[in-house]
């Protein structure tokens, strides 16, 4: 029988992964799983991994890579196999992509795409600027280009809209630095590997996810 699909979302803060994540995930029946939502429930809950992690998202830094890679990890091992999974987030440094290359040799699974939402550090300060988040259910909106008008979760009606303390403007800027630095060596690791699928992000949300479901169908569709 054929495998589900895994597919991962890179692509600088405000790129529009979480976004897309939520569309792409009944689309294609995908489980969503984001390192940074796992994060934050860890942080609300005040655990020790928590409390370990705060500092680091506090400033706008990864959390070091062996965190990173055991919390992905401690998720994966339970996820059910029958279902492709929806990496948002998750790698995020050349070093978290040979972990999931070394642990999926390991589970039988196969990382079919990695869709690279390519978007312009100008056009990410314009984005995260105005960006809100759900405290519920996590997903973003934006005041102007994305508007709360419904939850996709049905559990709320917009009222737990908040700006994250760390789309802060300078906050912003370091966090692009560390993009660049850690998170886009990842373009060049994943074209080796013939999984990388580009796509131009500085487009509106509709029409980036047209050109992401029609490249993924195509490309999952040749590889049966
Ligand atoms: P996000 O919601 O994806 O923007 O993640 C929020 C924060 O969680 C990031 O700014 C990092 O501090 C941390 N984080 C999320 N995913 C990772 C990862 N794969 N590696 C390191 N840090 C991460």
């Amino acid at each position: 029988m054929q495998k589900p699909p895994n597919i991962a979302l890179i692509g600088p803060y405000g790129a529009g992964k979480g976004t897309q994540a939520a569309k792409l995930v009944p689309k294609l029946n995908l489980v969503h799983i984001s390192t940074g939502d796992l994060f934050r429930e860890h942080l609300k809950n005040q655990t020790e991994l928590g409390r370990l992690i705060q500092k680091y998202i506090d400033a706008g830094e990864l959390v070091p890579d062996a965190v990173a890679d055991a919390t992905m990890e401690e998720w994966l091992r339970i996820s059910d196999p029958c279902k492709g999974i929806l990496f948002d987030g998750f790698p995020r440094t050349p070093r978290q992509a040979e972990f999931l290359d070394e642990l999926f040799v390991e589970i039988e699974r196969r990382l079919d795409a990695v869709v690279y939402l390519k978007v312009s550090d100008e056009e990410v300060v314009r984005r995260l600027s105005d960006r809100v988040i759900c405290q519920t259910c996590h997903h973003p909106f934006h005041k102007s280009l994305n508007p709360f008008a419904a939850c996709p979760y049905n559990q709320c009606q917009g009222e737990h809209l908040r700006q994250r303390e760390d789309d802060a403007p300078d906050k912003v800027r370091l966090r692009l630095k560390i993009f660049h630095q850690e998170t886009e060596p990842l373009v060049g690791y994943y074209q080796a590997s013939e999984k990388l699928i580009a796509i131009d992000a500085d487009r509106p949300i509709d029409q980036v996810q047209a050109a992401i479901v029609q490249t993924i169908v195509g490309r999952i569709g040749r590889q049966k």
